[in-house]
Protein backbone atom coordinates (compact mmCIF):
# COMPACT_ATOMS: atom_id res chain seq x y z
CA UNK A 1 0.00 0.00 0.00
CA UNK A 2 1.14 3.85 -0.91
CA UNK A 3 2.11 5.95 1.87
CA UNK A 4 0.76 9.30 1.56
CA UNK A 5 3.04 11.89 2.88
CA UNK A 6 3.12 15.98 2.45
CA UNK A 7 6.05 17.85 3.30
CA UNK A 8 5.95 21.91 2.98
CA UNK A 9 9.15 22.45 0.48
CA UNK A 10 9.25 26.18 0.26
CA UNK A 11 7.29 29.14 1.21
CA UNK A 12 3.43 28.12 0.52
CA UNK A 13 4.73 24.90 -1.64
CA UNK A 14 3.92 21.22 -0.76
CA UNK A 15 5.39 18.10 -2.06
CA UNK A 16 2.40 15.27 -1.66
CA UNK A 17 3.94 11.83 -2.23
CA UNK A 18 2.96 8.13 -2.36
CA UNK A 19 6.38 6.67 -2.71
CA UNK A 20 5.40 5.92 -6.43
CA UNK A 21 4.37 9.40 -7.54
CA UNK A 22 4.65 13.13 -6.32
CA UNK A 23 2.28 15.79 -6.89
CA UNK A 24 2.55 19.89 -5.43
CA UNK A 25 0.12 21.83 -3.57
CA UNK A 26 0.82 25.53 -3.97
CA UNK A 27 -0.79 27.68 -1.85
CA UNK A 28 -1.78 31.35 -2.00
CA UNK A 29 -4.21 33.02 0.35
CA UNK A 30 -7.16 30.23 1.06
CA UNK A 31 -6.40 29.16 -2.95
CA UNK A 32 -4.30 26.12 -3.81
CA UNK A 33 -2.73 25.18 -7.33
CA UNK A 34 -2.26 21.43 -7.67
CA UNK A 35 0.23 20.33 -10.13
CA UNK A 36 -0.34 16.77 -11.08
CA UNK A 37 -2.80 14.06 -9.80
CA UNK A 38 -1.08 11.10 -9.49
CA UNK A 39 -2.25 7.32 -10.59
CA UNK A 40 -6.00 6.55 -10.48
CA UNK A 41 -5.94 4.86 -7.03
CA UNK A 42 -4.43 8.02 -5.84
CA UNK A 43 -7.36 9.98 -6.14
CA UNK A 44 -8.30 9.59 -1.94
CA UNK A 45 -4.28 10.59 -1.65
CA UNK A 46 -5.10 13.64 -3.69
CA UNK A 47 -8.23 14.49 -1.22
CA UNK A 48 -6.36 13.92 1.63
CA UNK A 49 -3.01 15.63 0.77
CA UNK A 50 -5.07 18.97 0.48
CA UNK A 51 -7.18 18.05 3.89
CA UNK A 52 -3.16 17.65 5.39
CA UNK A 53 -2.54 21.39 4.59
CA UNK A 54 -6.12 22.69 5.94
CA UNK A 55 -7.84 22.99 2.74
CA UNK A 56 -10.45 21.61 0.54
CA UNK A 57 -11.31 20.16 -2.85
CA UNK A 58 -13.20 23.54 -3.33
CA UNK A 59 -9.75 25.75 -2.68
CA UNK A 60 -8.60 24.32 -5.77
CA UNK A 61 -8.10 27.59 -8.31
CA UNK A 62 -6.18 25.10 -11.20
CA UNK A 63 -4.78 21.99 -12.00
CA UNK A 64 -1.55 21.98 -14.04
CA UNK A 65 -0.19 18.81 -15.44
CA UNK A 66 3.08 18.52 -16.38
CA UNK A 67 2.38 15.43 -18.31
CA UNK A 68 -0.39 13.32 -19.48
CA UNK A 69 1.08 9.82 -18.13
CA UNK A 70 -1.20 7.63 -16.45
CA UNK A 71 0.96 8.46 -12.96
CA UNK A 72 0.28 12.38 -13.37
CA UNK A 73 -3.16 12.79 -14.40
CA UNK A 74 -4.42 9.49 -12.94
CA UNK A 75 -6.79 10.63 -9.82
CA UNK A 76 -8.18 13.44 -12.17
CA UNK A 77 -10.87 11.60 -13.12
CA UNK A 78 -11.68 10.43 -9.89
CA UNK A 79 -10.69 12.57 -7.39
CA UNK A 80 -13.97 14.63 -7.82
CA UNK A 81 -12.17 18.41 -8.84
CA UNK A 82 -13.86 20.61 -10.42
CA UNK A 83 -11.43 22.82 -11.23
CA UNK A 84 -9.73 23.69 -14.60
CA UNK A 85 -7.23 21.47 -15.72
CA UNK A 86 -4.19 22.98 -17.81
CA UNK A 87 -0.98 22.01 -19.65
CA UNK A 88 1.16 22.84 -22.42
CA UNK A 89 -0.35 23.73 -25.88
CA UNK A 90 1.61 20.56 -27.13
CA UNK A 91 0.85 18.05 -24.55
CA UNK A 92 -3.25 18.80 -24.54
CA UNK A 93 -4.01 16.35 -27.54
CA UNK A 94 -2.18 14.03 -25.24
CA UNK A 95 -4.19 14.64 -22.36
CA UNK A 96 -7.23 14.08 -24.50
CA UNK A 97 -5.64 10.60 -25.72
CA UNK A 98 -5.61 11.52 -29.26
CA UNK A 99 -2.58 9.80 -28.90
CA UNK A 100 -0.66 8.13 -26.65
CA UNK A 101 3.14 8.21 -25.52
CA UNK A 102 3.48 5.75 -22.85
CA UNK A 103 5.71 3.21 -21.77
CA UNK A 104 3.80 -0.20 -23.15
CA UNK A 105 3.38 -3.53 -20.77
CA UNK A 106 6.04 -4.95 -23.11
CA UNK A 107 8.58 -2.16 -22.73
CA UNK A 108 8.21 -2.95 -18.81
CA UNK A 109 7.84 -7.07 -18.96
CA UNK A 110 11.15 -7.46 -21.09
CA UNK A 111 12.78 -6.02 -18.28
CA UNK A 112 10.79 -7.77 -15.69
CA UNK A 113 14.22 -10.03 -14.77
CA UNK A 114 15.10 -6.96 -12.86
CA UNK A 115 13.51 -7.32 -9.58
CA UNK A 116 13.22 -3.47 -9.14
CA UNK A 117 11.00 -3.64 -12.17
CA UNK A 118 9.22 -6.06 -10.90
CA UNK A 119 8.84 -5.11 -7.83
CA UNK A 120 7.54 -1.59 -9.02
CA UNK A 121 5.69 -2.63 -11.77
CA UNK A 122 3.09 -4.78 -8.87
CA UNK A 123 2.71 -1.53 -7.01
CA UNK A 124 2.29 0.18 -9.68
CA UNK A 125 -0.96 -1.99 -10.70
CA UNK A 126 -2.06 -1.78 -7.54
CA UNK A 127 -2.79 1.59 -8.03
CA UNK A 128 -4.38 1.76 -11.52
CA UNK A 129 -1.48 2.39 -13.90
CA UNK A 130 -3.26 0.28 -16.65
CA UNK A 131 -6.77 2.01 -16.29
CA UNK A 132 -7.37 4.40 -18.90
CA UNK A 133 -7.01 8.26 -17.92
CA UNK A 134 -8.07 11.03 -19.65
CA UNK A 135 -8.66 14.37 -19.16
CA UNK A 136 -11.43 15.92 -22.07
CA UNK A 137 -11.68 18.95 -20.88
CA UNK A 138 -8.02 20.29 -20.22
CA UNK A 139 -6.99 23.27 -21.77
CA UNK A 140 -3.50 25.04 -23.03
CA UNK A 141 -1.35 27.31 -20.62
CA UNK A 142 -0.60 30.38 -22.13
CA UNK A 143 3.48 30.62 -21.87
CA UNK A 144 6.15 33.38 -21.46
CA UNK A 145 3.60 35.30 -19.07
CA UNK A 146 2.61 34.56 -15.05
CA UNK A 147 -0.18 32.31 -15.12
CA UNK A 148 -3.24 33.48 -12.95
CA UNK A 149 -3.07 30.78 -10.43
CA UNK A 150 -1.82 30.47 -6.88
CA UNK A 151 1.79 30.55 -7.03
CA UNK A 152 1.86 32.60 -10.39
CA UNK A 153 3.69 29.88 -12.02
CA UNK A 154 5.60 30.39 -15.55
CA UNK A 155 4.95 27.59 -17.61
CA UNK A 156 8.12 26.36 -19.03
CA UNK A 157 7.98 23.68 -22.30
CA UNK A 158 10.36 21.02 -21.72
CA UNK A 159 9.65 18.56 -24.00
CA UNK A 160 11.50 14.64 -24.57
CA UNK A 161 9.68 12.42 -21.58
CA UNK A 162 6.74 13.10 -24.08
CA UNK A 163 6.29 15.81 -26.97
CA UNK A 164 4.69 18.36 -24.40
CA UNK A 165 6.17 18.09 -21.37
CA UNK A 166 5.80 21.08 -19.14
CA UNK A 167 7.51 22.06 -16.22
CA UNK A 168 6.33 25.41 -13.76
CA UNK A 169 8.32 27.46 -12.45
CA UNK A 170 6.82 29.44 -9.28
CA UNK A 171 9.62 32.19 -9.33
CA UNK A 172 8.84 34.03 -5.77
CA UNK A 173 9.25 30.68 -3.80
CA UNK A 174 12.14 29.35 -5.85
CA UNK A 175 10.35 26.33 -6.89
CA UNK A 176 10.68 23.83 -10.14
CA UNK A 177 7.93 21.88 -10.43
CA UNK A 178 9.56 19.67 -13.30
CA UNK A 179 7.61 16.51 -13.71
CA UNK A 180 9.42 13.69 -15.76
CA UNK A 181 11.87 16.17 -17.10
CA UNK A 182 14.32 15.97 -14.24
CA UNK A 183 13.17 13.64 -11.56
CA UNK A 184 15.41 12.85 -8.20
CA UNK A 185 14.35 9.59 -7.31
CA UNK A 186 12.66 6.49 -8.31
CA UNK A 187 11.80 2.34 -7.21
CA UNK A 188 13.48 1.41 -10.65
CA UNK A 189 16.94 2.82 -10.30
CA UNK A 190 16.74 3.16 -6.04
CA UNK A 191 19.24 6.08 -6.73
CA UNK A 192 18.43 9.45 -5.07
CA UNK A 193 19.82 12.96 -6.39
CA UNK A 194 19.00 14.63 -9.73
CA UNK A 195 18.75 12.14 -12.76
CA UNK A 196 16.71 11.73 -15.88
CA UNK A 197 14.02 8.80 -15.72
CA UNK A 198 15.60 5.46 -17.05
CA UNK A 199 15.78 5.97 -21.03
CA UNK A 200 12.80 3.36 -21.95
CA UNK A 201 10.36 5.90 -20.28
CA UNK A 202 11.26 8.95 -22.74
CA UNK A 203 9.74 9.73 -25.88
CA UNK A 204 12.25 11.03 -27.34
CA UNK A 205 16.19 10.71 -24.82
CA UNK A 206 17.68 13.41 -27.12
CA UNK A 207 15.02 15.94 -26.48
CA UNK A 208 15.05 15.52 -23.07
CA UNK A 209 18.60 16.02 -22.40
CA UNK A 210 17.73 19.27 -24.90
CA UNK A 211 15.47 20.26 -22.16
CA UNK A 212 17.50 20.28 -19.43
CA UNK A 213 19.33 22.77 -20.90
CA UNK A 214 16.08 24.86 -20.46
CA UNK A 215 15.81 23.97 -16.91
CA UNK A 216 19.47 24.85 -15.67
CA UNK A 217 18.49 28.40 -16.86
CA UNK A 218 15.61 28.82 -14.23
CA UNK A 219 16.30 31.19 -11.54
CA UNK A 220 15.07 28.43 -8.45
CA UNK A 221 16.80 26.66 -5.83
CA UNK A 222 14.58 23.88 -5.19
CA UNK A 223 12.99 21.02 -7.46
CA UNK A 224 9.74 19.81 -6.78
CA UNK A 225 10.23 16.41 -8.92
CA UNK A 226 7.88 14.20 -10.37
CA UNK A 227 8.80 11.08 -8.68
CA UNK A 228 11.99 11.35 -5.77
CA UNK A 229 12.32 14.27 -3.15
CA UNK A 230 12.62 17.93 -2.79
CA UNK A 231 16.23 18.53 -4.09
CA UNK A 232 18.02 22.21 -2.65
CA UNK A 233 20.48 23.72 -4.78
CA UNK A 234 20.85 25.57 -8.20
CA UNK A 235 19.27 24.40 -11.51
CA UNK A 236 22.95 24.39 -13.03
CA UNK A 237 23.98 22.41 -10.46
CA UNK A 238 20.64 19.40 -10.52
CA UNK A 239 21.22 19.57 -14.37
CA UNK A 240 25.09 18.89 -13.79
CA UNK A 241 24.46 15.56 -11.52
CA UNK A 242 21.44 14.40 -13.69
CA UNK A 243 24.31 14.51 -16.64
CA UNK A 244 26.98 12.96 -14.45
ZN1 LIG B 1 5.99 9.90 -13.92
Amino acid sequence: MSRLSVTQIADGVHLASTGLVNWGLVVEGDQVTLVDAGYPGDASRVRASLARIGRRLEDVAGVLITHAHVDHIGGLPWCGLEAPVFTGQAEVPHAKREYLQQATEMDVLVRAWNPRVLLWSLRVLAVGATRDATVPDIKACRTGKKLDLPGRPLAVATPGHTSGHTAYHFKQAGVVATGDALITGHPITGRRGPQPLPDFFAHDAEQADASLDVIAKLDADTILPGHGPAWTGAMTEAVALARA
